[in-house]
């Protein structure tokens, strides 16, 4: 009899429902889970191929100790006396771990715990420090707390939907579905999209705003002037519900609509329009991705948008609210339990000694992290000026992914001791550990996700274990106990480690946290369906909407106005001309370690491709399908020319999948530079000058 297995698709954070099939002979289908909430039954491309790219060929099955193949007691023993021997000689800042968004929950929790509380160093960051770090910080900014306040469901109840920074049509497909559905049923809806490039998703757009690159604030902050110039401020919400109106508003004052204009590269007339739209309905949802976030100014822009939701209640309600759209399958779960060197477990703060002291105790671990750990980009810098002693990277690929890739390869490369665990034996990272480690795959391993609606599904096994490969969160485990802290790290299955993450979150809270999931039922992990957080209190109703009584996190109860000063946004110059943005395809996923398995995928765009505005293209003596090198003081890359309309004039887009296993120096992140937003530490990855020549 063919067996049936619920889980969740492993790719983008919309976190779709699956239903995996094992035939009698072995063979595996998959179809859409028509009881999961975020997808009712539909997958994308990439989902309804999951079946095609689990073959083991390039699988990574045994332990490796430099090269040679190894016993997992010998691997770990390695591995535990390397981080023991950093932290005695050097200190617990002198090792790291770099983990990912790939990683389920209960494995994040596991990093968490060992590095920050037995450790005690907070040098554990993750590739969604590149993905929606900055929405973390806005949020905690202006709510008090990580908090996404909105639901899907908002987007279809919305009279008008505002894409901004987000290829809803290729990143979050089925997402984008649901909005097209709703557009239909609907017509009255209206969706605007903001975006230099006139990406897939304008298609369905009402208004398509090709805005320059990091204009965001500039329009935000305009929008913020005309809403009070046109008496849309919600007087009574600001004065019952905010604090900050006055000195965001001062700020959004400076500047007149000629030089948003200038700033935005929005005509005035249509600043206008989409400013009026906005005014005049209620029911809004702002959406917003990595266009937003992967900025200098990506904490500010996400402040910019709340900014305007606030000024107007529109939060907490049905069909409003700014909504942050996570990259990745489980980047909300790593939020949740602390996996950022500027987080503790269960949304608490390591700044706070309260917090720090709540989550010691909790643990019973010899000690805590006093201060954040190295963000992303600093700890690479950290690895690559010798700080670092011994590096863990797991379920991510930072040679192909990380700003300054070429660089990051060299201190890598340099490092006196890299562990990789990953499902893949030979990526780009892989190459240059001392010690691999054969992680368990989609289908073998068992967990839970958080999507991007804060939904917890359950990530189910169905395939057998293939080789010696085992569970991350076993990995951490077993190092865990090799370094001494046993009694702490002795769990048999991640339904232990997903009801002491619940308790933490629950422990000593009495309301004051937004992540609780206490209330779960802690007998029934196996048989669990998907549920919203928080989960305070057994048998109650959902939390739909955060904010719907006006209160937030912040002490007094109050949400933050932020004052939005307009960044500089120009980054070419004589010498590199060109604006350069990554980002994804439809059919491919991070690093096409996985993607890059099936020949349907891959034919939807079977090179890593320059995008060009056929003007700029036609200046630079550039056709359709030359070979051409983008080059910025950073390296350069070959990339195949295509020209197209939906490009804007002065920049060229770029795809973030491409490495050396599929196209010969393709990595586009070798080209792009480590500069960061302030507050968050997330890398800006689209806006950046290059030149570009026929090759
Ligand atoms: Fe998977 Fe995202 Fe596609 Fe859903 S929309 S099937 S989660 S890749």
């Amino acid at each position: 009899m063919p067996v049936e297995t619920k889980t969740t698709c492993p790719y983008c954070g919309v976190g779709c429902g699956v239903i995996a099939t094992v035939a009698d002979d072995g063979v595996v289908s998959v179809k859409g889970d028509p009881d999961h909430p975020a997808n009712f039954g539909r997958l994308c491309s990439k989902g309804s191929a999951l079946a095609e790219t689990i073959d083991l060929e390039g699988r990574l099955l045994h332990p490796e100790i430099s090269g040679r193949r190894a016993a997992w007691d010998e691997a770990l023993d390695l591995v535990a006396s390397s981080f023991s021997k950093a932290i005695a000689e050097h200190g617990p800042d002198s090792v790291a771990f770099y983990v990912s968004g790939q990683l389920l929950t209960e494995d994040y929790y596991l990093a968490n715990k060992l590095m920050k509380g037995f450790i005690g160093s907070a040098n554990i960051d993750t590739n969604s420090r590149l993905c929606m770090s900055s929405s973390v910080a806005g949020h905690r900014r202006a709510f008090g707390a990580d908090t996404v306040p909105g639901t899907y469901e908002d987007m279809e109840l919305a009279d008008l939907v505002i894409l901004t920074g987000s290829n809803l049509a290729w990143c979050h497909p089925v997402l984008y579905q649901r909005l097209a559905a709703a557009k239909a049923a609907r017509p009255g809806m209206k969706v605007v999209v903001i975006d230099p490039r006139r990406t897939m998703s304008a298609d369905i757009a009402d208004m398509h705003l090709a805005i320059r690159p990091d204009g965001d604030v500039a329009l935000f902050t305009g929008l913020l002037a005309h809403l009070s110039d046109s008496l849309a401020i919600d007087r009574a919400y600001v004065q019952n519900h905010t604090v900050g109106f006055d000195a965001a508003m001062q700020t959004a004052r400076a500047h007149s609509l000629t030089e948003i204009a200038a700033a935005t590269g929005v005509t005035i007339a249509e600043l206008i329009s989409f400013y009026e739209l906005f005014e005049r309905t209620e029911k809004t949802v702002t959406c917003y991705s990595q266009g937003v976030n992967q900025s200098e100014s990506g904490t500010d822009k996400v402040n910019a948008i709340i900014n305007c939701h606030l000024a107007t209640g529109r939060i907490g309600r049905p069909g409003m609210g700014p909504f942050s759209l996570t990259g990745q399958p489980n980047a909300m779960g790593g939020r949740e339990v602390g996996g950022l060197a500027n987080m503790l477990a269960a949304h608490m703060a390591i700044e706070s000694a309260e917090d720090r002291g709540r989550v010691q105790r909790f643990w019973g671990s010899p000690v805590i992290a006093q201060k954040p750990g190295l963000k992303a980009v600093d700890m690479f810098r950290a690895v690559a000026d010798g700080s670092i002693k011994a590096l863990w990277i797991m379920a991510t690929n930072p040679v192909v992914s990380m700003p300054d890739a070429g660089a990051v390869e060299t201190a890598i490369k340099a490092c006196p001791f890299v562990v990789v665990s990953d499902v893949m034996a030979s990526t780009d990272t892989a190459r240059h550990a001392h010690v691999l480690l054969p992680s368990l795959g989609w289908g073998e391993k068992d967990g839970t996700v958080t999507n991007s609606e804060r939904r917890i599904s359950r990530q189910r096994g169905f395939l057998p274990v293939p080789g010696q490969a085992r569970a991350d969160w076993w990995q951490m485990a077993e190092v865990g106990r090799r370094m001494g802290f046993g009694a702490a790290f002795a769990y048999r299955n991640p339904s232990e480690i997903f009801a002491e993450h619940a308790a933490l979150s629950a422990f000593e809270n009495a309301g004051s946290r937004d992540f609780d999931i206490g209330g779960i039922d802690r007998d029934g992990y196996d048989g669990m369906t998907p549920f919203q957080w928080p989960k305070a209190e057994a048998g109650k109703a959902e939390v739909t909407r955060f904010f719907a009584n006006g209160r937030f996190y912040h002490e007094d109860g109050k949400a933050r106005l932020i004052p939005t000063a307009l960044p500089q946004t120009d980054r070419t110059s004589a010498d590199y001309p060109l604006t350069l943005n990554t980002g994804r395809v439809r059919d491919q996923w991070h690093t096409m370690t996985r993607t890059g398995k099936s020949a349907r995928l891959t034919a939807h765009i079977a090179e890593p491709f320059a995008e060009f505005h056929p003007r700029d293209a036609q200046a630079l003596g550039i056709e359709s399908a030359d070979l051409v090198e983008l080059e910025s003081p950073h390296g350069k890359v070959l990339l195949r020319a295509l020209i197209s309309e939906r490009q804007a004039r002065g920049s060229v887009f770029a795809p973030m999948h491409w490495n050396d296993q599929f196209a010969s120096q393709a990595r586009i992140d070798v080209v792009v530079a480590p500069v960061t937003d302030p507050h968050s530490g997330q890398p800006a990855s689209k806006n950046m000058g290059v030149r570009a020549r026929r090759f």
